[in-house]
């Protein structure tokens, strides 16, 4: 029988590689929410609706009917690429001034009212492996699996930096790790679903294992 499963956790914990290689061993469907709050924040900035020194709520709110999401699978990659209004922008919203702006959009309650809906309806059918904030508390309450994943503040930094170090971007490790820090700030101090594990979560601190070792811990429970 297929379950919906909800990972949630801080940025950079190793919740998407998790939940990637979940839905690939289990056959589900992956989605990745935070690839939608970030497709919406890409397409304010490009708007100039929001910026290092400004964030006007009132166009972000009127704008939002003019957005058109969705992932389309890559058979290469083994998972969907966003992209918004017909564009991939799978590559681009994961630049670091992207994730400078993401929790000023994230924290706006009509973009959490859309993008919530969306994501219901993604996983109405069942068989899907969803990660984000306020998955297992407020998208899918009654998901039958939910897993919490930690990680220390370095460690999440480091693994982020890997990752944009890989794709060739010029940044300072210093950057990064701010830029970890003041999203937490912003993700768990927001009025609308914060960050906040549901009470019946499992919890995953990623710190001290590597990637195979934490996956078939993940696994070990799925199967139960
Ligand atoms: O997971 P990722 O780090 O890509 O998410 C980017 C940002 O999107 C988060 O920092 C948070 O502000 C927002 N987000 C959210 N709710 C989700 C997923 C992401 O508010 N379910």
């Amino acid at each position: 029988k297929k379950i919906t499963i909800a990972i949630d956790g801080f940025s950079s914990t190793g919740k998407s590689t998790v939940a990637k290689r979940l839905a690939k061993e289990l056959e589900y469907v992956y989605v990745d929410t935070g690839a939608m709050y970030r497709a919406v924040t890409l397409y304010m900035m490009r708007k100039l609706f929001v910026s290092n020194d400004h964030v006007n709520e009132e166009a972000i709110i009127r704008h939002l009917p003019f957005i058109n999401l969705h992932f389309e699978y890559n058979d290469v990659l083994g998972y969907g690429e966003m992209y918004l209004n017909g564009e991939n922008v799978e590559k681009e919203i994961r630049y670091l001034e992207v994730s400078q702006q993401v929790s000023k959009v994230s924290a706006i309650p009509q973009v959490r009212k859309m993008l919530v809906k969306q994501q219901q309806e993604m996983g109405k059918s069942k068989g899907v492996v969803m990660d984000g904030r306020d998955i297992g508390t407020v998208v899918f309450p009654d998901a039958e699996l939910k897993i919490f994943m930690t990680a220390s503040t370095e460690h999440r930094a480091q693994r982020r930096y890997d990752e944009l170090m890989d794709r060739g971007d010029e940044i300072s490790y210093e950057d990064v790790l701010q830029n970890v820090k003041d999203r937490d700030y912003m993700d768990s101090t927001r009025d609308d679903s914060p960050l906040i594990k549901a009470d019946d979560a499992i919890e995953f601190d990623n710190s001290n294992y590597g990637k195979e070792e934490q996956f078939q811990k993940v696994l070990e429970v799925t199967k139960k």
